[in-house]
Formats: structure tokens, sequence, C-alpha cells
């Protein structure tokens, strides 16, 4: 696909002829590639991987393996490895659970975090595992590398950061971040789950130490994601032992693969990996600089035309301060979130999130009527049409309390 046409990326989601879907910072749609490269496996080489030597076993290896390697490259991974996890939540806990933590210890997180992103940090302070979790306590959707630099003592030892705002759709700086970290020897940590999907990303470049990100967001299957770790960082103790991660078993010891497959144990989820490679085959023949710049400007879009509206508080910032993923939070003076996505769900068949995504501690502090937010996300399928029914369908809600 040379040229980046919503309308001909929308022929490949046949459920967008009956919906308009803005609820792809949850779970994106699938298209039609991925779900045939994943029934292609299933019919023809449906086998377990690194362990048979027949046929179908060699093919299903390959291809795993094959997708592994596409995956890493897709974001500029090759100087690490690449894990196949469930999704982000499973990496960072590894990265959290699996760390060798002195007692001492001190992680730094931003507030606006997802709980994937807070409670495994959270853990290691209430197990007494580290010393404790230092919080950027910033509202505004923007992680500042200042802010994060003003929080490290010589105890500090991990910095983990989302590289973009599930509730927001802001980004962070992390390659600045990463600097900072660089500087101070400080592992860093990022959250990938909402920019994977909508940015062209080289690890090289950013310089981090782990990169967590799930399939189900970037349109690839459910339950499949990864942990890329840098070449040399620490490779935190696998939580899982048994098959597939093993490297010798003598008397009741035994020693790990050194590689990515430590962390696979047991059968992986082969056809979810085969399904996530076509996702990103299907994303780089769009290029990701086109989707950045259409989840962009529908992000840019929906701030303007919400903030015009009687009653409605986008809680994302505008006049472009920021640069977006295509997420935009906003909430309704006297209806619930809840109520509004009901409304507009049936009203035009909108699919929108409400509530606190993940996210109470920030909630907490930006939704203080209670309800959370609601959460329109764009992505490659959406078209600006989407948007300003969006806009004209929320317009009538703000209406009706008036
Ligand atoms: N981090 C962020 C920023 C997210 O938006 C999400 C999903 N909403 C997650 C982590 C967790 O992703 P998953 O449920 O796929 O593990």
């Amino acid at each position: 696909m040379s040229q980046f046409s919503p309308e001909n990326i929308r022929a490949d989601f046949p459920i967008l002829e009956h919906i308009i879907y803005l609820d792809s910072a949850a779970t994106s749609l699938s298209p039609r590639q991925v779900i045939e490269a994943q029934s292609d496996a299933e019919y023809h080489y449906r086998a377990n991987v690194g362990r048979g030597i027949h046929r179908l076993g060699r093919m299903a290896t390959h291809k795993f393996e094959e997708s592994r390697e596409t995956i890493k490259k897709f974001f500029g991974g090759e100087n690490g490895i690449l894990a196949f996890t469930r999704n982000t939540t499973e990496g960072l806990n590894i990265i959290a659970n699996g760390l060798d933590w002195k007692k001492t210890d001190r992680v730094i997180v931003p507030l606006q975090e997802h709980h994937s992103n807070l409670l495994p940090w959270f853990r290691l302070a209430e197990s007494k595992r580290i010393a404790g979790v230092d919080i950027v306590d910033k509202t505004d959707g923007f992680v500042k590398p200042e802010d994060i630099e003003a929080l490290i003592t010589k105890d500090t030892r991990m910095v983990a950061v989302g590289h973009a705002s599930n509730v927001f759709g802001t980004i962070a700086p992390v390659k600045e971040i990463a600097e900072i970290c660089r500087e101070h020897e400080i592992l860093f940590s990022i959250d990938g789950a909402q920019t994977a999907p909508h940015l062209p990303i080289n690890l090289k470049e950013i310089g981090c130490d782990y990169f967590s990100f799930s399939g189900h967001k970037m349109l690839g299957p459910m339950g499949i994601g990864g942990l890329w770790i840098k070449e040399g960082s620490p490779l935190p103790t696998p939580e899982y032992a048994g098959g597939g991660m093993v490297s010798t078993v003598t008397g009741q010891k035994f020693t790990t693969v050194g590689n990515a497959q430590q962390y696979e144990a047991g059968t992986p989820n082969v056809i979810g990996a085969i399904g996530l490679a076509e996702a990103v085959r299907y994303l780089s023949k769009l290029g990701m600089e086109n989707v950045a710049a259409h989840s962009e400007n529908l992000a840019n879009r929906m701030v303007k035309s919400l903030s015009e509206i009687s009653g409605v508080n986008v809680t994302t910032p505008s006049n472009g301060r920021a640069h977006l993923t295509g997420a935009v939070s906003f909430t309704v003076d006297g209806v619930h979130p809840h109520e509004v996505a009901y409304f507009l769900d049936e009203a035009a068949a909108i699919m929108v999130r409400s509530g606190e995504h993940c996210c109470q501690p920030l909630m907490k502090k930006i939704a203080k009527s209670g309800g959370g937010t609601v959460r329109a996300s764009a992505y490659c399928y959406n078209t600006e049409d989407d948007i300003d029914m969006l806009a004209a369908t929320v317009e009538e809600i703000a209406g009706m309390v008036k």
C-alpha cells in the first residue's frame, strides 16, 4: 500500500460497516490478513515449537521464530532479546518480580500510569523487596524529564514510564528520559502499550532497558505481547520454570536457556505470535509515520470539536501543546461517563470506553465527581467523519441536560 487511505484500510475490517469503533486504546480491531494468517497456521502447521522433529513441528518452530524476528525488527530492537508474553502487564511483572533488587532500591513512576505500570512496583515496596516507590505527582498528562530527575537519589534503581498515557493520549519524551537514566546508571523500563500501535519505534535509538507491549492493541490477536530486553541489561529471573525454558537438568538442579525462551515456559501462544507478526507486517505496509500522523490528526480534531461543545470538559491537552496517540478523554457535565458511553452506542453505534481506565490514582485527582472520564480513541481505520459523528452525538448528550 503506497498511499495511506483509511477508506482502503476499512475494507479489511468488515465490522466497520456497522459501527463506529473509537475504543482502540483498549483493544484494536484485527484485519482480515491477521485472522487469515492465524487460521492458515491452525489448518496447516498446528504444532508445538522447539520440541518435536516432525514436519509440522519444524514448520511451526520456523514460523514462530521468524515472527519473533519480524516483531523485533519492527521495533528496531535488533540489539536485544524479545520474549513473547501474554500482554504488557505480564512483561512489566516479569521485570518487577524477576530483578535482583536490593532492599534499599527505589523506583520512580509517574502518577498517571496504568495500574499495570504501578501495582508491580507498589507490590515490591509493600513486600519490602525494595525501599519504596517515588511518584511524579503531576496530573496534566505531561511526563517531564526534569520532574523525574528531581526525584533521583543514590538509591534510585529503576525509572518506569508509560510511553503514552492511556487517559490523555499524550506521548512521553522517552529518549530524554533514557539519557537521564544512563547518566545516573539507572534502569529504564517503558510501558509501550499505547505507542506500539501508533508510533514508529526504534528501541536502539531510544536506549531503554526494557519495553513491554500488547498485540491486541496493535491489530494483533489477544493473549500475545512481548517484553524486549536490551543486550547487556540485567535479565530478570524467570517466574515460571518448566518445559521449553531449560537447558540442562541434573539431579534436582537445572540451568535455563540464556535467551528470550527462558521467559516462555510451557507451550507458548504460537498462533498468536504468528498473528502478531502479520499485524506488524500490515502496519509496516501502512507506514508507521503515516499511522502516527493520521492518529494524531484525528485526536486533534476530537480535542477541537469536543472543546467547542458547551458542558463538555476535555482533559486531553489542547491547542497542539502535546503530541497525541489518538486517545482523547472528556467528561460531560451532569452525565455519568458510563451513561455517555451507553448513549453513544445506542444512538449512533459509537463504541468508546468510560470509567477509570485502570488509572485510579490519576482519576481520584482529575475526575473528582467520580466515574472517571469518557475516552474516545482513534486508529488507522477511523475517518474524520467518525470524529464528526462523535462530536455531533456528544453535543446532543450535553444538550439534553441543560
Ligand atoms: N499500560 C497501558 C498504558 C495500557 O493502556 C494498558 C491497557 N489498557 C496496559 C498497560 C495493559 O495492557 P494489557 O491489558 O494488554 O496487559
